[in-house]
């Protein structure tokens, strides 16, 4: 199996409560690496571009209102097939319906305040992870 790259995001609901340490230990632990990080505020033209397949669902407005309520931290995530890995840590979107051990079982506060992002593809985990890094931020 390849190493690869995904594109996380620790949500506002983590940040304000201080988490980010907590949940970045279970990134590694599940064996990924942070091979890039930095904590920002996005913009709401950077929310609304980044959810931009969202766009025409019930909850895109609170959606983007919820990820800039709050700073984030963005990251690249590198490990043997980075991308199923980190969706397997994170857990289900609905924290109910997630499996004990994960990341929204353990920490999320709802549907949508559910502690991280992970992208769902490699294809989209490139586009992600173009859209607030430059490659020569991303150090390995
Ligand atoms: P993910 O890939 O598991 O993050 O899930 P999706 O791509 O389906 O949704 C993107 C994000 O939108 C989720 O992580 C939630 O923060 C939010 N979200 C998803 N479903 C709902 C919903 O029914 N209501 C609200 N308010 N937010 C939602």
């Amino acid at each position: 199996m390849a190493t690869t790259r995904t594109f996380s995001i620790i949500k506002p609901d983590a940040t304000r409560r201080n988490l980010t340490g907590a949940v970045t230990k279970m990134l590694e632990d599940a064996g990924l690496r942070v091979v890039a990080s930095k904590r920002i505020r996005m913009t709401r033209e950077q929310a609304e571009g980044f959810y931009a397949v969202h766009r025409e669902r019930p909850f895109f407005g609170e959606l983007v209102d919820f990820m800039i309520s709050g700073p984030v931290v963005v990251q690249v995530l590198e490990g043997e097939d980075a991308v199923r890995r980190n969706r397997e840590v994170m857990g289900a979107t609905n924290p109910n319906d997630a499996d004990e051990g994960t990341i929204r079982k353990t920490f999320a506060e709802s549907i949508e305040a559910n502690t991280v992002h992970g992208s769902d593809s490699d294809e989209n985990a490139a586009t992600e992870i173009a859209f607030f890094f430059k490659e020569d931020e991303i150090t390995g």
